[in-house]
Protein backbone atom coordinates (compact mmCIF):
# COMPACT_ATOMS: atom_id res chain seq x y z
CA UNK A 1 0.00 0.00 0.00
CA UNK A 2 1.17 3.08 -0.64
CA UNK A 3 2.26 5.41 2.08
CA UNK A 4 1.66 9.17 2.04
CA UNK A 5 5.65 9.54 2.66
CA UNK A 6 5.42 7.70 -1.27
CA UNK A 7 2.98 9.88 -2.57
CA UNK A 8 3.42 12.84 -5.18
CA UNK A 9 3.03 15.92 -2.55
CA UNK A 10 0.53 19.04 -4.07
CA UNK A 11 0.17 22.45 -2.92
CA UNK A 12 -2.98 24.03 -2.50
CA UNK A 13 -3.85 27.72 -3.28
CA UNK A 14 -7.32 28.89 -2.10
CA UNK A 15 -8.07 32.21 -3.71
CA UNK A 16 -10.64 34.56 -2.08
CA UNK A 17 -11.26 37.70 -4.25
CA UNK A 18 -12.56 39.94 -1.85
CA UNK A 19 -11.17 43.14 -0.15
CA UNK A 20 -12.81 46.00 2.68
CA UNK A 21 -11.59 48.52 -0.06
CA UNK A 22 -9.12 48.90 -3.02
CA UNK A 23 -5.41 50.05 -2.39
CA UNK A 24 -4.21 52.30 -4.76
CA UNK A 25 -1.74 50.46 -6.10
CA UNK A 26 -3.85 47.61 -6.48
CA UNK A 27 -3.94 45.96 -9.72
CA UNK A 28 -5.06 42.53 -8.53
CA UNK A 29 -8.66 40.47 -9.58
CA UNK A 30 -10.43 41.54 -6.15
CA UNK A 31 -13.06 43.48 -5.37
CA UNK A 32 -14.99 45.26 -2.66
CA UNK A 33 -18.05 42.86 -2.00
CA UNK A 34 -21.41 42.65 0.65
CA UNK A 35 -19.88 40.13 2.76
CA UNK A 36 -23.41 38.67 1.61
CA UNK A 37 -21.36 37.32 -0.95
CA UNK A 38 -19.14 35.60 1.09
CA UNK A 39 -20.59 32.47 2.12
CA UNK A 40 -21.86 31.47 -1.50
CA UNK A 41 -18.25 31.77 -2.48
CA UNK A 42 -17.06 29.61 -0.11
CA UNK A 43 -19.58 26.74 -1.12
CA UNK A 44 -18.74 27.06 -4.25
CA UNK A 45 -15.28 26.71 -3.65
CA UNK A 46 -15.98 23.99 -1.50
CA UNK A 47 -18.27 22.19 -4.57
CA UNK A 48 -14.48 22.68 -6.64
CA UNK A 49 -12.71 21.14 -4.21
CA UNK A 50 -14.90 18.28 -3.42
CA UNK A 51 -15.92 17.57 -7.82
CA UNK A 52 -12.16 18.66 -8.71
CA UNK A 53 -11.34 15.26 -10.90
CA UNK A 54 -14.25 15.72 -12.69
CA UNK A 55 -14.69 19.08 -13.61
CA UNK A 56 -10.77 19.53 -14.67
CA UNK A 57 -10.91 16.13 -17.00
CA UNK A 58 -14.57 18.08 -18.35
CA UNK A 59 -12.35 20.97 -18.86
CA UNK A 60 -9.61 19.16 -20.74
CA UNK A 61 -6.24 18.91 -17.97
CA UNK A 62 -4.78 15.36 -18.02
CA UNK A 63 -4.50 14.91 -14.34
CA UNK A 64 -4.50 11.54 -14.50
CA UNK A 65 -1.84 11.51 -17.26
CA UNK A 66 0.18 14.15 -14.89
CA UNK A 67 -0.21 12.89 -11.42
CA UNK A 68 -2.04 9.27 -11.50
CA UNK A 69 -4.90 7.75 -10.61
CA UNK A 70 -4.57 7.45 -6.60
CA UNK A 71 -6.05 10.03 -4.66
CA UNK A 72 -3.89 12.80 -4.42
CA UNK A 73 -1.48 13.91 -1.33
CA UNK A 74 -1.55 17.30 -0.25
CA UNK A 75 1.15 19.11 2.21
CA UNK A 76 0.71 22.58 2.02
CA UNK A 77 -2.40 25.04 1.89
CA UNK A 78 -2.39 28.59 1.26
CA UNK A 79 -5.45 30.50 1.42
CA UNK A 80 -4.48 34.14 -0.57
CA UNK A 81 -6.80 37.00 -1.80
CA UNK A 82 -7.64 39.99 -1.57
CA UNK A 83 -8.54 39.41 1.96
CA UNK A 84 -9.50 36.22 3.12
CA UNK A 85 -8.97 36.78 6.73
CA UNK A 86 -12.76 38.92 6.10
CA UNK A 87 -14.25 35.75 5.64
CA UNK A 88 -15.89 34.04 8.59
CA UNK A 89 -13.86 31.68 10.52
CA UNK A 90 -16.59 28.92 9.81
CA UNK A 91 -16.34 29.35 6.32
CA UNK A 92 -12.62 28.69 5.79
CA UNK A 93 -13.15 25.74 8.39
CA UNK A 94 -15.29 24.34 5.90
CA UNK A 95 -12.62 24.83 2.62
CA UNK A 96 -10.23 22.95 5.07
CA UNK A 97 -12.69 20.59 5.93
CA UNK A 98 -13.58 19.94 2.50
CA UNK A 99 -10.11 19.86 1.29
CA UNK A 100 -9.24 16.66 4.21
CA UNK A 101 -12.50 15.19 2.40
CA UNK A 102 -11.23 15.48 -1.09
CA UNK A 103 -7.13 14.61 -0.75
CA UNK A 104 -4.95 12.59 1.13
CA UNK A 105 -3.56 15.73 3.69
CA UNK A 106 -0.60 15.11 6.01
CA UNK A 107 -0.39 19.35 6.38
CA UNK A 108 2.70 20.58 7.04
CA UNK A 109 1.82 24.21 6.47
CA UNK A 110 -1.12 26.32 6.19
CA UNK A 111 -1.53 29.96 5.18
CA UNK A 112 -3.64 32.54 6.07
CA UNK A 113 -3.66 36.18 4.38
CA UNK A 114 -4.53 38.53 7.21
CA UNK A 115 -4.62 42.07 6.87
CA UNK A 116 -3.41 43.78 10.46
CA UNK A 117 -7.00 45.26 11.24
CA UNK A 118 -9.04 42.06 10.62
CA UNK A 119 -7.26 40.32 13.82
CA UNK A 120 -9.36 39.36 16.69
CA UNK A 121 -8.74 36.86 19.37
CA UNK A 122 -12.03 34.62 18.93
CA UNK A 123 -11.64 34.66 15.28
CA UNK A 124 -7.80 34.07 15.41
CA UNK A 125 -8.51 30.79 17.64
CA UNK A 126 -11.04 29.52 15.64
CA UNK A 127 -8.25 29.56 12.35
CA UNK A 128 -5.81 27.57 14.71
CA UNK A 129 -8.96 24.98 15.58
CA UNK A 130 -9.32 24.87 11.76
CA UNK A 131 -5.86 23.86 11.17
CA UNK A 132 -4.17 27.47 10.15
CA UNK A 133 -0.62 27.28 11.33
CA UNK A 134 0.79 30.17 9.68
CA UNK A 135 -0.35 33.96 9.00
CA UNK A 136 0.94 35.78 6.21
CA UNK A 137 0.67 39.40 7.21
CA UNK A 138 0.07 42.38 5.11
CA UNK A 139 2.04 44.76 7.03
CA UNK A 140 3.28 46.61 4.35
CA UNK A 141 4.85 49.79 6.28
CA UNK A 142 5.29 51.10 9.75
CA UNK A 143 4.53 54.84 8.76
CA UNK A 144 0.52 56.05 8.70
CA UNK A 145 1.08 58.30 6.42
CA UNK A 146 2.24 55.76 4.11
CA UNK A 147 -0.32 53.36 4.64
CA UNK A 148 -3.02 56.47 4.42
CA UNK A 149 -1.40 57.69 1.18
CA UNK A 150 -1.71 53.88 -0.25
CA UNK A 151 -5.50 53.75 0.55
CA UNK A 152 -4.42 50.79 3.85
CA UNK A 153 -7.35 49.97 6.22
CA UNK A 154 -4.32 48.99 8.80
CA UNK A 155 -2.12 51.86 10.28
CA UNK A 156 0.72 50.78 12.38
CA UNK A 157 -0.90 50.59 15.96
CA UNK A 158 -3.24 47.47 14.09
CA UNK A 159 0.27 45.60 13.93
CA UNK A 160 1.10 46.00 17.24
CA UNK A 161 -2.10 44.90 18.60
CA UNK A 162 -2.43 42.24 16.07
CA UNK A 163 1.19 40.48 16.77
CA UNK A 164 0.73 39.47 20.34
CA UNK A 165 -3.22 38.48 19.47
CA UNK A 166 -1.51 35.90 16.77
CA UNK A 167 1.13 34.49 19.35
CA UNK A 168 -1.35 34.03 22.03
CA UNK A 169 -3.20 32.11 20.17
CA UNK A 170 -0.72 29.55 19.19
CA UNK A 171 0.71 30.85 15.74
CA UNK A 172 4.40 30.33 15.56
CA UNK A 173 4.91 31.19 12.20
CA UNK A 174 4.57 35.22 11.21
CA UNK A 175 5.41 36.40 7.87
CA UNK A 176 5.18 39.92 7.23
CA UNK A 177 4.80 42.23 4.01
CA UNK A 178 6.33 44.92 3.49
CA UNK A 179 6.57 47.19 0.44
CA UNK A 180 9.84 49.18 -1.23
CA UNK A 181 8.77 51.94 -3.23
CA UNK A 182 5.89 53.54 -1.58
CA UNK A 183 3.69 57.46 -1.79
CA UNK A 184 6.25 59.32 0.68
CA UNK A 185 8.44 56.55 1.45
CA UNK A 186 12.09 58.04 2.05
CA UNK A 187 15.17 55.99 3.18
CA UNK A 188 15.04 56.84 6.60
CA UNK A 189 11.27 55.59 7.03
CA UNK A 190 12.12 52.83 4.98
CA UNK A 191 14.87 52.20 7.57
CA UNK A 192 11.88 52.61 10.36
CA UNK A 193 9.82 50.27 8.61
CA UNK A 194 12.55 47.73 8.33
CA UNK A 195 13.30 47.88 11.84
CA UNK A 196 10.03 47.94 13.30
CA UNK A 197 9.15 45.05 11.55
CA UNK A 198 12.02 42.86 13.40
CA UNK A 199 11.80 44.00 16.60
CA UNK A 200 8.44 42.14 16.13
CA UNK A 201 10.12 38.81 15.80
CA UNK A 202 7.97 37.28 12.71
CA UNK A 203 10.20 34.03 11.51
CA UNK A 204 9.37 35.86 7.75
CA UNK A 205 9.86 38.96 5.91
CA UNK A 206 8.49 39.57 1.99
CA UNK A 207 9.87 42.45 0.68
CA UNK A 208 8.00 43.55 -2.67
CA UNK A 209 8.75 46.40 -4.77
CA UNK A 210 6.15 49.08 -5.63
CA UNK A 211 5.22 47.79 -9.51
CA UNK A 212 3.10 50.76 -10.77
CA UNK A 213 0.32 49.17 -13.07
CA UNK A 214 -1.81 51.91 -15.19
CA UNK A 215 -4.47 49.17 -14.30
CA UNK A 216 -4.30 51.20 -11.02
CA UNK A 217 -5.39 54.40 -9.56
CA UNK A 218 -1.70 55.36 -8.78
CA UNK A 219 -0.88 53.97 -11.96
CA UNK A 220 -3.00 56.12 -13.94
CA UNK A 221 -2.23 59.34 -11.88
CA UNK A 222 1.32 58.50 -12.89
CA UNK A 223 0.20 58.85 -16.23
CA UNK A 224 -2.32 61.44 -16.46
CA UNK A 225 -1.29 63.45 -13.55
CA UNK A 226 -2.99 64.82 -10.44
CA UNK A 227 -2.39 64.63 -6.75
CA UNK A 228 -5.00 62.73 -4.86
CA UNK A 229 -2.91 59.25 -4.25
CA UNK A 230 0.34 60.44 -3.98
CA UNK A 231 1.89 59.71 -7.20
CA UNK A 232 4.74 62.82 -7.36
CA UNK A 233 5.73 61.21 -3.71
CA UNK A 234 6.99 58.08 -5.48
CA UNK A 235 10.38 57.18 -5.08
CA UNK A 236 13.07 57.17 -7.97
CA UNK A 237 14.07 54.11 -9.38
CA UNK A 238 17.39 54.73 -7.85
CA UNK A 239 15.97 55.01 -4.14
CA UNK A 240 14.22 51.67 -4.76
CA UNK A 241 17.28 49.98 -5.64
CA UNK A 242 19.14 51.59 -2.71
CA UNK A 243 16.13 50.79 -0.50
CA UNK A 244 15.93 46.60 -1.92
CA UNK A 245 19.80 46.85 -0.51
CA UNK A 246 18.99 48.11 2.86
CA UNK A 247 16.46 45.31 2.86
CA UNK A 248 18.68 42.81 2.15
CA UNK A 249 21.54 44.10 4.47
CA UNK A 250 18.84 44.94 7.52
CA UNK A 251 17.44 41.49 7.55
CA UNK A 252 20.97 40.21 7.22
CA UNK A 253 21.97 41.23 9.88
CA UNK A 254 18.99 40.55 11.95
CA UNK A 255 19.42 36.93 11.35
CA UNK A 256 16.99 36.38 8.43
CA UNK A 257 18.58 34.31 5.13
CA UNK A 258 17.10 35.51 2.03
CA UNK A 259 16.16 32.78 -0.08
CA UNK A 260 14.42 34.29 -2.98
CA UNK A 261 14.14 37.41 -4.77
CA UNK A 262 11.31 38.78 -2.30
CA UNK A 263 11.69 36.51 0.58
CA UNK A 264 13.72 36.31 3.55
CA UNK A 265 13.33 33.62 6.58
CA UNK A 266 14.80 32.65 9.87
CA UNK A 267 16.45 29.25 10.02
CA UNK A 268 13.26 26.39 8.77
CA UNK A 269 11.14 29.18 8.21
CA UNK A 270 11.28 29.52 4.00
CA UNK A 271 7.84 29.09 2.93
CA UNK A 272 7.57 25.64 1.72
CA UNK A 273 4.35 26.46 -0.29
CA UNK A 274 5.77 29.25 -2.32
CA UNK A 275 8.66 27.03 -2.71
CA UNK A 276 7.10 24.40 -4.79
CA UNK A 277 5.77 27.49 -7.19
CA UNK A 278 9.80 28.42 -7.92
CA UNK A 279 10.63 24.59 -7.62
CA UNK A 280 7.92 24.02 -10.75
CA UNK A 281 5.92 21.39 -8.34
CA UNK A 282 2.26 20.65 -9.09
CA UNK A 283 0.14 22.79 -6.78
CA UNK A 284 -3.91 22.85 -7.73
CA UNK A 285 -5.83 26.33 -7.09
CA UNK A 286 -9.60 26.11 -6.20
CA UNK A 287 -11.48 29.81 -6.47
CA UNK A 288 -11.55 32.97 -9.31
CA UNK A 289 -8.72 33.37 -10.96
CA UNK A 290 -6.79 30.50 -9.09
CA UNK A 291 -3.86 29.02 -11.24
CA UNK A 292 -2.60 25.56 -11.47
CA UNK A 293 0.39 23.56 -12.28
CA UNK A 294 0.37 19.72 -12.75
CA UNK A 295 3.71 19.50 -14.79
CA UNK A 296 2.30 18.82 -17.67
CA UNK A 297 -0.05 21.85 -17.95
CA UNK A 298 -0.82 25.37 -16.96
CA UNK A 299 -4.33 26.24 -16.27
CA UNK A 300 -6.51 29.27 -14.67
CA UNK A 301 -9.53 29.52 -13.68
CA UNK A 302 -11.78 32.88 -14.56
CA UNK A 303 -11.58 35.92 -12.92
CA UNK A 304 -14.73 37.69 -12.07
CA UNK A 305 -16.03 35.87 -8.48
CA UNK A 306 -19.96 36.03 -9.71
CA UNK A 307 -19.07 34.14 -13.14
CA UNK A 308 -17.10 31.71 -11.58
CA UNK A 309 -20.20 31.46 -8.50
CA UNK A 310 -22.40 30.37 -11.42
CA UNK A 311 -20.36 28.37 -13.18
CA UNK A 312 -19.05 26.11 -10.58
CA UNK A 313 -23.03 26.08 -8.70
CA UNK A 314 -24.38 24.66 -12.35
CA UNK A 315 -21.88 21.87 -12.44
CA UNK A 316 -19.48 23.47 -14.84
CA UNK A 317 -15.63 23.76 -14.61
CA UNK A 318 -14.55 27.73 -13.93
CA UNK A 319 -11.54 26.83 -16.17
CA UNK A 320 -10.74 29.85 -18.76
CA UNK A 321 -7.04 29.60 -20.33
CA UNK A 322 -5.51 25.92 -20.42
CA UNK A 323 -2.51 25.31 -21.81
CA UNK A 324 -0.08 22.55 -22.20
CA UNK A 325 3.57 23.37 -21.29
CA UNK A 326 6.23 22.21 -24.14
CA UNK A 327 9.52 21.94 -23.91
CA UNK A 328 10.85 25.09 -24.56
CA UNK A 329 8.59 26.91 -21.98
CA UNK A 330 9.22 24.59 -19.54
CA UNK A 331 12.78 25.09 -20.08
CA UNK A 332 12.34 29.02 -19.90
CA UNK A 333 10.43 28.41 -16.66
CA UNK A 334 13.23 26.53 -15.51
CA UNK A 335 15.48 29.63 -16.00
CA UNK A 336 13.38 32.43 -14.71
CA UNK A 337 11.86 30.62 -11.52
CA UNK A 338 15.22 28.83 -10.63
CA UNK A 339 17.40 31.89 -10.56
CA UNK A 340 14.76 33.88 -8.37
CA UNK A 341 15.77 31.46 -6.12
CA UNK A 342 19.21 32.40 -3.95
CA UNK A 343 20.27 29.04 -4.14
CA UNK A 344 19.65 29.18 -7.81
CA UNK A 345 19.25 25.91 -10.31
CA UNK A 346 21.08 22.95 -11.12
CA UNK A 347 22.50 23.11 -14.55
CA UNK A 348 23.88 19.71 -15.06
CA UNK A 349 20.32 18.89 -14.46
CA UNK A 350 18.61 20.81 -16.75
CA UNK A 351 21.34 20.44 -19.55
CA UNK A 352 20.33 16.91 -19.43
CA UNK A 353 17.07 17.08 -19.09
CA UNK A 354 16.59 19.59 -22.01
CA UNK A 355 19.53 18.46 -24.24
CA UNK A 356 20.79 21.97 -24.30
CA UNK A 357 23.94 22.76 -23.59
CA UNK A 358 24.67 26.77 -21.72
CA UNK A 359 28.70 26.16 -21.27
CA UNK A 360 29.58 29.10 -23.66
CA UNK A 361 27.04 31.84 -22.83
CA UNK A 362 27.08 30.71 -18.87
CA UNK A 363 30.97 31.67 -19.24
CA UNK A 364 30.38 34.61 -20.87
CA UNK A 365 27.45 35.93 -18.56
CA UNK A 366 29.72 35.17 -15.65
CA UNK A 367 32.58 37.09 -17.12
CA UNK A 368 30.38 40.39 -17.08
CA UNK A 369 29.29 39.51 -13.48
CA UNK A 370 25.96 38.97 -14.22
CA UNK A 371 25.76 35.21 -12.98
CA UNK A 372 27.72 33.08 -10.83
CA UNK A 373 28.76 29.44 -10.20
CA UNK A 374 28.27 28.60 -6.54
CA UNK A 375 28.91 25.21 -5.17
CA UNK A 376 27.77 23.42 -9.31
CA UNK A 377 25.07 25.58 -9.20
CA UNK A 378 24.27 28.76 -11.37
CA UNK A 379 22.82 31.61 -9.65
CA UNK A 380 22.31 35.63 -9.65
CA UNK A 381 24.75 37.51 -7.14
CA UNK A 382 22.59 38.32 -4.60
CA UNK A 383 23.54 42.52 -5.18
CA UNK A 384 22.29 41.92 -8.44
CA UNK A 385 18.66 40.44 -7.36
CA UNK A 386 16.97 44.03 -7.01
CA UNK A 387 17.75 43.67 -11.32
CA UNK A 388 16.99 40.38 -11.68
CA UNK A 389 14.30 40.34 -14.56
CA UNK A 390 16.71 42.26 -16.72
CA UNK A 391 19.28 39.79 -16.22
CA UNK A 392 17.25 36.96 -16.56
CA UNK A 393 16.02 37.99 -19.97
CA UNK A 394 19.93 38.69 -21.27
CA UNK A 395 20.26 34.78 -20.06
CA UNK A 396 17.58 33.73 -22.15
CA UNK A 397 18.73 35.70 -24.76
CA UNK A 398 22.04 34.42 -25.10
CA UNK A 399 21.07 30.69 -24.28
CA UNK A 400 18.32 30.96 -27.59
CA UNK A 401 21.43 32.56 -29.24
CA UNK A 402 23.25 29.05 -28.75
CA UNK A 403 20.23 26.45 -28.57
S1 LIG B 1 -5.52 44.27 0.23
FE1 LIG B 1 -4.23 43.43 -1.42
S2 LIG B 1 -5.66 42.59 -2.93
FE2 LIG B 1 -6.85 43.95 -1.57
S3 LIG B 1 -6.88 45.91 -2.61
FE3 LIG B 1 -5.13 45.96 -1.21
S4 LIG B 1 -3.37 45.23 -2.45
FE4 LIG B 1 -5.27 44.71 -3.56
Amino acid sequence: MLQFSDMLKLGVYIQVPFCQTKCTYCNFHTGVVSSGRFAPYAEAVCLEIGEHRPLLEGAGVRLRDALGAAQLAVDTVYVGGGTPSLLEAGLLRQMMQTLAASFSCSLEEVTLEADPETIEEEQTAAWVAAGFNRISFGSQSFIDAELKAAGRMHRREHIYRAVPILRAAGIQNISFDLIAGLPKQTHASWRQSLQEAVSLGPEHISIYMMEIDEGSRLGREVLQGGARYSAKELPSEAAMVEFYGLAQSELRAAGYAQYEISNWAKPGFASRHNQKYWQRQPYLGFGAGAHSFSGMQRWANRHDAAAYVRAITEGNSAVETLDAVTSAMALEEELFLGLRQLSGIDLPRIEREYGVNFTASVAQLAASGMVERHSGRLRLPPERLSVSNEIIVELLRSLHATV
